[in-house]
């Protein structure tokens, strides 16, 4: 049996933080990964989705290229150089993670663990032990239950597609399901996609809602609303047909993008008298202390933000409330800003118009929409729709959200001021930048 003060189950974006903050703080610390360190985020997430965001930018802006005078000759895209580049950068990023713990003083063990009891852990046969052990084991792609689902793949799948399918379904409309769809359209393939409801990112705000669904059909997306995929099978010809209540569909690649599930099935909870929720999520209260005292859990596996910097804060928070004496130490789940790398893309921060008019009694809203001067010369004329929330007599902003070109890159140092609660006044009373898109949030009327 081997004895440390932290045991750190996952090696994703939550645990390695949480691992070097406590290990920074003197603690001896074990972290166990199964898979490639550096978790969804760096393998099958936030980074190579990134990547192919940029590509897809790229023949974005070869195609606007002549309204700026270029004569662009015939272009052709790889697929498979971009991917091998794509995973190479990855696999140095594995090495840094790797270096980084090491540096940090953090011991590592390669495989699945599963609790013993409240304070052990076994892996490969081995058993650990710890005072503190969190779980932060992240979460996989759902497959729908459905006749022929195993036909389809999942993100994981698209970061391991060796080719630009032709045709493509992408079923769901949430954040993976646009970022996927948008990507791969831009990069040529014809995209149709399978939404059960009516909108794409029902969570999000009803502006930013409706202009991407209107800009993803300009652009050429298939959006097919009150759509369920019934079943799937392989025709002769090697494609897939997709059949839905009232059509059926032919394509190459089917990617479901329905939503993710825990990773808690390999972790025997119950021995360390944990019970997950629907979907595996592990519960936890706002100092990520599950029911099990010296048990903790953050990120993706606690059901909220499902985002890589909330699972890094998160983590951050309590090894400084564990081990450098900072006992009110937790993350402030308030106003978490997050960017859609859609196309074009969205950011957002705080409350939508509707939630905003169920919690406030005053709710002022500046809407504003336009070409951005880019788009000038540009024959492809996205539009850029931004809107400001704010509750009470002082206005104080409560919701920002934005989308077009830049959003992503706008968004940040709006939110600090928005966190800090700046109020319309203060917005109204910074000198805008001109001529930028983001100088419309602190001129609107
Ligand atoms: P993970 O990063 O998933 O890490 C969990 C780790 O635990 C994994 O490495 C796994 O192998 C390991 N593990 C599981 N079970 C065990 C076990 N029993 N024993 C040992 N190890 C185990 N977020 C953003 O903020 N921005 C983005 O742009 C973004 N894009 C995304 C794109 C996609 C396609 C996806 C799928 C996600 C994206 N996310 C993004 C979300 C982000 O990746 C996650 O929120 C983040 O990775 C969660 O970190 P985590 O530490 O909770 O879990
Ligand atoms: P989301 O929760 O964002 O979206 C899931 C989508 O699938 C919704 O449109 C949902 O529809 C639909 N859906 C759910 N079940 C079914 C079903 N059985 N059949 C058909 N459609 C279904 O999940 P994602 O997997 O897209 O992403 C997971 C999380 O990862 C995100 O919430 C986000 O936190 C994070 N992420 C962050 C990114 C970023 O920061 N840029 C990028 C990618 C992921 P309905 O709306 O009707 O429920």
């Amino acid at each position: 049996m081997s004895e440390y003060d932290y045991l750190v189950i996952g090696g994703g974006s939550g645990g390695v933080a949480t691992a070097r903050r406590a290990a920074e703080y003197g603690a001896r610390v074990l972290l166990i990964e199964g898979g490639r360190l550096g978790g969804t985020c760096v393998n099958v997430g936030c980074v190579p989705k990134k990547v192919m965001w940029y590509a897809g930018g790229i023949a974005q802006t070869l195609a606007d290229a002549p309204g700026y005078g270029f004569t662009v000759g015939q272009t052709s895209f790889d697929w498979a150089t971009l991917k091998h580049s794509r995973d190479a950068y990855i696999d140095r990023l594995n090495g840094i993670y790797a270096n980084m713990l090491e540096k940090a003083g953090v011991s590592l063990v390669r495989g699945f663990a599963r609790f013993v009891d409240g304070r052990t852990v076994e892996v490969n046969g081995q058993h650990y032990s710890a005072e503190h052990i969190v779980i932060a084991t992240g979460g996989r792609p759902s497959v729908p239950e459905i006749p022929g689902a195993v036909l389809g793949i999942t993100s994981d799948g698209f970061f391991t597609l060796d080719h630009l399918p032709a045709r493509v379904a992408v079923v769901g409309g949430g954040y993976i399901a646009v970022e996927l769809a948008g990507v791969l359209n831009a990069l040529g393939s014809k995209v149709t996609m399978l939404v059960r409801g009516e909108q794409l990112l029902r969570p999000f705000d009803a502006m930013v809602r409706e202009e991407l669904m209107t800009q993803m059909k300009d652009d050429g997306v298939n959006i097919l609303t009150s759509t369920q995929a019934r079943s799937v099978k392989r025709t002769q010809s090697g494609a897939l047909r997709v059949e839905c209540d009232q059509l059926d569909l032919e394509v190459d690649t089917l990617i479901w993008a329905i939503g993710r599930e825990a990773n808690t099935d390999r972790l025997d909870l119950a021995n360390a008298g944990i019970t997950a929720e629907a979907g595996g999520v592990i519960v936890t209260d706002p100092f990520q202390n599950t029911s099990t005292s010296g048990i903790y859990a953050i990120g993706d596996i606690t059901g909220r933000a499902e985002l890589t910097p909330v699972a890094i804060a998160a983590g951050r928070k309590l090894a400084a409330r564990l081990f450098k004496g900072e006992a009110d130490a937790r993350l402030d789940y308030d106003n978490i800003p997050t960017v859609t790398f859609s196309h074009p893309p969205i950011g957002t921060i705080g409350l939508t118009e509707d939630e905003a008019r169920k919690q406030h009694k005053t709710v002022s809203v500046y809407t504003t929409r336009f070409t951005g001067m880019y788009n000038a010369m540009t024959e492809h004329k996205p539009k850029t729709a931004m809107k400001l929330v704010c509750a009470g007599a002082e206005e104080r902003v409560v919701g920002c959200h934005i989308i077009g070109e830049g959003a992503d890159e706008m968004l940040q140092g709006f939110a600090v001021a928005i966190k800090m609660g700046a109020t319309k006044a203060d917005f109204d009373s910074t000198v805008a930048i001109h001529p930028t898109s983001a100088e419309e949030l602190v001129t609107m009327r």
